[in-house]
C-alpha cells in the first residue's frame, strides 16, 4: 500500500521545538508512514532538529508549501521571479535537509486569488522557473510534484489536463500532484484526472469538499480511491484538513480558514488514517 501521511497543520501551526516534536510523535502513534511539513517559510525551520525528530520517530517526510505574490514565479516583475527562485531554492536546501522524499505544492505560481487570466508572459515565466526547479530537485534526489489547485488559489492550472500541458511546456521530469478537495471543484468526476495524469501521477492530497472530517462532505472517495488503486500509483497519499482550531500565521489565511471544523487534532487525523487505509487495500 501507499505510504500514509497527514499534514502538519493538523497538528500545529508553527514549528518550534516543543511543536515539532508533538506533531512528529502524535503522527507516528496514529500510525502514519510521513508528515507533510508546511514550508511556507523556510528560514522558520529548524533543519537539523526536524532531522533528529524524524530519525528518532522513524518517519518519513515530505514538504509543501504555496507562494505568495512577493515570491511569485509567474509574475512579470524580474525581482519578484528572482525573490519567488530564492524562496523555492531555500524551500528545496529545507526538504533536502530534513530527509523529505517530495517537494510538493503550488511553486508555479501564487496561492491566491488572481484578479484576471494568466498572460503568456506570467505562464512563459512559471515553466521556466518549473524548469529550473526540476533541475535543482533532481540534483538533490527530491521528487517534484507541482499541485493543481481551484480557482481561488491560481490562474495556472485548475485542472489535471490544464497541469500536464504545463509540465509539456517545461520538458522536465514534473509529477502532478492531485488534491481531492479542489478535483471536487473543478474536475467533471474523481476517475477521469487521475486516468489522465496516469504514470506522471506524482503525490496526492486527501481532503474532504470542507477540509474537515473525511467522509462529512460531497467527495466521492469511492471513486477516487478505486481510481488510485487502478492506477497502480504507490507514492504518497497525505491527509489534508485545516480548521480555525489550528493556526499558521499565513497558510490559515491563503487558504480561508476560517471556519472551525475540528477541535481535537489526534481523532481527526486517527479517523482519516483508517478512512484512507481501508479504501486503498486492494
Ligand atoms: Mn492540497
Amino acid at each position: 500500500m501507499n505510504p500514509l501521511g497527514v499534514h502538519a497543520l493538523v497538528w500545529v501551526g508553527d514549528w518550534s521545538e516543543k511543536s515539532a516534536r508533538y506533531a512528529i510523535e502524535s503522527t507516528r502513534e496514529v500510525g502514519f508512514d510521513l508528515i507533510e511539513l508546511a514550508l511556507l517559510d523556510p528560514a522558520a525551520t529548524d533543519v537539523a532538529m526536524t532531522r533528529r525528530l524524524l530519525e528518532d520517530n522513524g518517519l518519513g517526510a515530505t514538504a509543501s508549501l504555496g507562494l505568495d505574490f512577493e515570491t511569485d514565479v509567474s509574475s512579470e516583475d524580474p525581482a519578484i521571479l528572482a525573490r519567488g527562485r530564492d524562496r523555492l531554492a531555500a524551500s528545496l536546501e529545507v526538504a533536502h535537509g530534513v530527509g523529505a522524499t517530495h517537494l510538493c505544492g503550488v511553486l508555479y505560481s501564487a496561492m491566491a486569488k488572481y484578479s484576471q487570466p494568466a498572460s503568456e508572459l506570467s505562464r512563459q515565466n512559471s515553466v521556466q522557473a518549473m524548469a529550473w526547479l526540476a533541475e535543482q530537485c533532481a540534483a538533490a534526489g527530491v521528487t517534484l510534484a507541482l499541485e493543481v489547485v481551484n480557482r481561488y488559489e491560481t490562474n495556472i492550472a485548475n485542472t489535471a489536463a490544464e497541469m500536464l500541458a504545463f509540465i509539456d511546456q517545461t520538458g522536465a521530469d514534473i509529477g502532478v500532484h492531485l488534491d481531492s478537495y479542489h478535483m471536487n471543484i473543478e474536475e467533471n468526476g474523481l476517475v477521469e484526472p487521475v486516468e489522465q495524469c496516469g504514470s506522471r501521477l506524482g503525490y496526492v492530497h486527501i481532503g474532504e469538499s470542507h477540509r474537515g472530517y473525511l467522509g462529512t462532505g460531497n467527495v466521492d472517495f469511492d471513486s477516487l480511491f478505486g481510481a488510485i488503486r487502478a492506477s497502480g500509483y504507490t507514492g504518497p497519499v497525505t491527509f489534508e484538513s485545516f480548521s480555525s482550531a489550528v493556526v499558521h500565521p499565513s497558510l490559515s489565511n491563503a487558504l480561508a480558514v476560517w471556519r472551525n471544523l475540528w477541535q481535537d487534532g489526534r481523532d481527526l487525523a486517527a479517523h482519516a488514517h483508517a478512512f484512507i487505509a481501508q479504501r486503498l487495500q486492494p
